[in-house]
């Protein structure tokens, strides 16, 4: 059984489901994606692929998957015959002393420029693994049954946008104040390193801050790390016109400082109270204001032993089926190294779109300037287990690389803060979130539900047309619908509908069936004012059966009749 390879993960659920494995030696290998896509194959294959980095896979296979991988010509090379059977992190090593710091505490491998996996003989790799290198522990199942489909591509232009009044009014109520005392009181339980009480207290503290707000649900969830158990703490904004479509905004509460010091003393003020602290301070200005989609804010814990509490989260969000549309991770961005300080963006390619609207949402609402870099193998925060569960995920940070001198010291305090840039930093996600999770506006058309949209071909004596077809759900307050078209996901909508169209259905004719298009619909009222936009769709399969049936026939025959 492929699910059952970590010992850690065996001690957790007990010694029954090693019957399902057979038992023999479990290599950890290396797929390069180096000539051309070899996700679909390795899909094919079934093989346990647990990381995807910038330019290569990182996998778990038997011996027989090994057989199968030289027999279908897949090439990849063997880093360790049997390190797959045990707990295995991805480490950043930015340079030759992290890189022998980490040989000397364990086995490591160098898989990319500045990342290596690590792994020990015997005991828990979490807790040999030298303090200050950033880690992150395997995703718990393989990552490639989302991965393999199709997804938005990397390409994107600069997107502008005129700010809302509304949202204007909502990051307004962020202040650097309110966000300074949360980030005061985080460092006052004097260490949050997970393990220890303290850390458990600063959970407790955060579940009752959430509660206090008022919001529809707020819960632990608990999750095992290393010997240990530990709680992120979720509270969620119930959507009402999408409560199942759901935005995150998160950090992690967890903080650390050095071996000899991090049992009593990791104030964690930039790392990451300030990230938490935001998290907060979304929920509570957003906790007044009714939106179209479901917002969830998340402190996560055991960030800085490997993302046990994210891996925990995403994996579980995947397998209840959760429609996760975008994750706005904050860890650190509370320092300024050389004011005026601006945000570094982290996505991978699936998420770029979120990172265009981010730095857009930066200049309309910080303001800070926000830079974008696609790169799959930053992996160090809790952005990465949505990515290994194919949810659009942004980090943002401070710096990349790191200049924070305080980074995992006992001296990370509040009083290093550029408050200024902290703010704007909270401003620009609380704006982007809004945005996203879309207030409801009094004296609007109501927000449009039920759009669906399919590819249709039809032809004609004369020759044949693609086209997308769209419907959506009719509603009394409005008078029509406006229909709008991005190529990018969520980016850059363009309306096409000439005039207000009247009924459900909308016919797009402009389009090339080799091309992804995504929709939105608003609903406009008699008095010219246009809601929100309704949840964005877009058309993958090509469907000629049903909707052909009710085009008219003297026009269109079907193409299977000619
Ligand atoms: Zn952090």
């Amino acid at each position: 059984m492929k699910g059952v390879k970590a010992p850690a993960l065996m001690v957790f659920l007990g010694a029954a489901l090693l019957a399902g494995s057979s038992g023999g030696p479990i290599a950890l290998i290396k797929i390069s994606k180096v000539p051309g896509p070899v996700e679909l194959r390795l899909e094919t294959l079934r093989i346990d692929v647990r990381q995807e980095l910038e330019t290569c896979f990182l996998a778990l296979a038997e011996p027989e998957d090994l057989d199968r991988l030289r027999k279908n010509k897949v090439g990849f090379s063997v880093i360790d015959r049997t390190a797959g059977g045990g707990e295995v992190l991805l480490v950043r090593v930015d340079d030759p002393d992290a890189l022998s710091s980490l040989r000397r505490a364990g086995r490591a491998s160098v898989v990319e420029p500045g990342t290596a996996v690590f792994w020990t003989e015997t005991g828990s790799a979490s807790a040999s693994v030298p303090a200050g290198l950033p880690r992150k522990a395997l995703s718990l199942r393989s990552v490639l049954p989302y991965l393999s489909r199709r997804s938005a591509t990397a390409t994107s232009k600069p997107v502008t946008a005129a700010p809302d009044p509304l949202i204007q009014t909502i990051v307004s109520l962020v202040s650097g104040p309110g966000l300074s005392s949360r980030v005061q009181t985080l460092q006052d339980f004097q260490t949050r390193y997970a393990s220890t009480a303290n850390c458990e207290s600063a959970g407790g503290f955060l579940f009752s801050e959430f509660s206090a707000l008022g919001l529809d649900d707020v819960r632990f969830q608990a999750f095992p790390f290393s010997s240990y158990t530990s709680r992120n703490v979720i509270a969620e904004k119930t959507g009402e016109t999408y409560p199942d479509d759901v935005f995150i905004i998160c950090g992690h509460y967890d903080s650390t400082s050095p071996a000899a010091t991090r049992q009593t003393s990791a104030p964690g003020a930039d790392d990451d109270a300030s990230g938490t602290a935001a998290v907060l301070e979304a929920a509570y200005v957003l906790a007044a204001f009714q939106l179209d989609f479901t917002v969830r804010f998340i402190a996560f814990s055991a960030e800085e032993w490997g993302l046990y509490g994210s891996r925990a989260y995403a994996a579980a969000a995947r397998q209840a089926g959760e429609r996760v549309l975008g994750v706005i991770n904050l860890d650190m961005i509370g320092y300024a190294d050389a004011p005026p300080e601006d945000l570094q963006i982290i996505v991978n390619s699936r998420s770029s779109w979120l990172a265009d609207l981010f730095i857009a949402a930066a200049a309309n609402y910080g303001p800070v300037g926000a830079t974008k870099t696609v790169d799959a193998s930053f992996v160090y925060s809790d952005h990465s287990p949505f990515w290994d569960n194919a949810y659009p995920a942004l980090l943002a940070i401070e710096d990349n690389p790191l200049r924070n001198p305080y980074y995992h010291q006992t001296s990370d305090t509040l009083d290093r803060f550029d408050i200024g840039f902290f703010t704007g930093a909270t401003r620009s996600s609380v704006g982007l979130l809004a945005e996203l999770a879309q207030p409801i506006r009094a004296g609007y058309p109501r927000t449009p539900v039920g759009l669906q949209s399919r590819w249709v071909v039809y032809t004609s004596l004369f020759n044949s047309l693609s086209a997308v077809r769209l419907t959506w759900t009719g509603q009394s307050d409005a008078a029509g619908y406006n229909v709008y078209r991005a190529d990018v996901s969520h980016v850059g909508y363009v309306k096409i509908n000439a005039a207000p169209v009247a009924g459900t259905s909308f016919n797009d004719n402009a389009v090339t069936s080799d091309l992804a298009y995504y929709y939105v619909v608003t609903a406009v009222a008699a008095s010219g004012l246009e809601s929100n936009r309704s949840r964005e769709t877009s058309p993958y399969a090509i469907g000629i059966d049903t909707v052909l049936r009710s085009l008219a026939p003297t026009l269109i025959r079907f193409r299977r009749g000619i």
